[in-house]
């Protein structure tokens, strides 16, 4: 369907609110396909260019990272981001706990050399600074003409009936659209709107999130250490620099907050060790109060969530986004079928068809993080011996590992096709 625009009003097939990674990402898949789209963000995109934005980086599955090479995104990520080839799982303690410093010594060890061809990129996963995501993704939508873009903009309202939607802005524009997309993120406005509710609840840890430069380099190996309080993992970025994500009670992560930049790397070499060499901090640190949030349903009339929006979880395992991406996918293919069948973007079967298509996934990722939370963030004796055992366990069974590493590969299931690194409408 052709956009047909004036200066206050315009017309695409699907109006994406929310331009964070899923929303952009999406935009650009739908693009891809022929769909006619708009990104409305509340936020301008250049903020999100400043050189230590919010401090994130995500680790990415290697099928969500082929998505991006499927949609022209990855050529630009390769200069930045930091391929991950081993990941050290340990559970363990602060070397100045007086229980017994350090980490156990059953653990678990996963090698990218162990999946051989099956990890099409070459690596695990992929380590993805935010800001440079985010350049890229705006980068790529800005080269697409097709693709309107409203951004700051807030959205005033919603309407939805049998024969179409649209998207009212603060500023008076409208879009009409057959299809509305919430990826606005965990404080969803468009989840508020369409009257879905949240299950979840809160952690009683905050991740307390950095970027530090390190001495000696990492190998590409990322390290996660299951601390009594919660995990803390140590995450390779490019160069010998890597990203900490530290989750501690609240007090506890308010006052390291707090702490002067000397004090706060005394504090951080208690977990870190010093295999890396002699450490500094590059950049403010950030925090993230953590939580579980899921919205009881993923669609509505003329309406799909996707991303945070949807699903909000526990960081534990670095699948938060991953799992957005795979919205992305699933949501993309079922829009174009519908599309080239001659339906509207907004046919209920392809809503429908993608709910069935993420529900399950979206489900168990949940309910896995969470239930490793559980197991891992305690001192409890028979709790640490039980998940010991079971890391040997898994540590010792060849396919048991590679099953994991395939799991977290995102290659897992019935992929999409853009999870394969095929294009849509190709
Ligand atoms: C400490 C930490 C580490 C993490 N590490 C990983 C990791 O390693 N791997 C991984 O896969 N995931 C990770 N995650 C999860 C990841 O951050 C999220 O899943 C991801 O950011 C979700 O992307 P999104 O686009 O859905 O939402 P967001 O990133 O929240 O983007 C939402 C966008 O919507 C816009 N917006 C909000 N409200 C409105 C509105 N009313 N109107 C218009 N626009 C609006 C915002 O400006 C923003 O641009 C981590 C999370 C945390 C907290």
């Amino acid at each position: 369907m052709a956009a047909l625009s004036t200066p206050n009003h315009a017309r695409v097939d699907a109006a994406i609110i929310g331009g964070g990674p899923v929303g952009l990402t999406l935009a650009l898949a739908l693009d891809q396909a022929g769909v006619e789209t708009a990104v409305i963000d509340a936020a301008p995109p250049q903020a999100a260019l400043a050189p230590h934005f919010d401090g994130r980086a995500f680790a990415i599955a290697y099928a969500n990272y082929r998505m991006w090479r499927a949609l022209g995104v990855a050529d630009a990520l390769d200069p930045d981001v930091q391929p991950i080839k081993k990941i050290m799982v340990t559970d363990g303690r602060p070397l100045n706990d007086r229980r017994g410093a350090g980490p156990s010594l059953l653990h678990l060890f996963f090698d990218q050399g162990e999946l051989g061809d099956a990890a099409g990129e070459g690596a695990l996963g992929f380590m993805v600074e935010n800001r440079h995501l985010r350049r890229a993704l705006e980068a790529a939508v800005a080269a697409r003409p097709s693709i309107r873009r409203f951004a700051p903009a807030r959205v005033a309202g919603l309407e939805r009936g049998a024969a179409g939607a649209s998207v009212r802005l603060e500023g008076g524009e409208e879009i009409a659209a057959s299809l509305i997309i919430g990826a606005d993120g965990r404080k969803s406005f468009v989840r508020e709107q369409l009257r879905i509710r949240t299950i979840g609840w809160p952690y009683k840890v905050t991740a307390v999130v950095a970027t530090v430069q390190h001495e000696k380099p990492h190998d590409a190996v990322a390290h996660e250490f299951f601390l009594p309080s919660g995990p803390f993992a140590i995450l390779p970025l490019k160069g010998n620099r890597a990203n900490i994500v530290w989750a501690e009670p609240h007090a506890v992560a308010a006052a390291l907050l707090a702490l002067d930049e000397e004090d706060f790397l005394a504090e951080l070499a208690l977990r870190f060790g010093d295999f890396l060499g002699a450490l500094s901090l590059e950049g403010p640190r950030f925090s993230y109060p953590l939580s579980l949030q899921f919205a009881e349903k993923m669609i509505a009339p003329r309406a799909a969530l996707a991303g945070d929006s949807a699903h909000g979880i526990h960081p534990i395992a670095g699948q938060g986004l991953n799992m957005g991406l795979k919205d992305v996918a699933a949501l993309a293919e079922c829009v174009a079928d519908s599309v080239a069948l001659g339906l509207d973007a907004g046919d209920a079967s392809a809503l429908e068809r993608y709910q069935r298509w993420r529900r399950f996934d979206n489900v168990a990722m949940a309910v896995a993080t969470d239930g490793f939370d559980r197991l891992f963030s305690n001192d409890i004796p028979p709790l640490r011996l039980a998940r010991d055992l079971g890391m040997a366990a898994v540590n010792a069974i060849g396919p048991a590992r590679r099953y994991f590493m395939r799991t977290a590969g995102g290659a897992a299931g019935d992929l999409p096709k853009l999870l394969k690194g095929e294009a849509l409408g190709a």
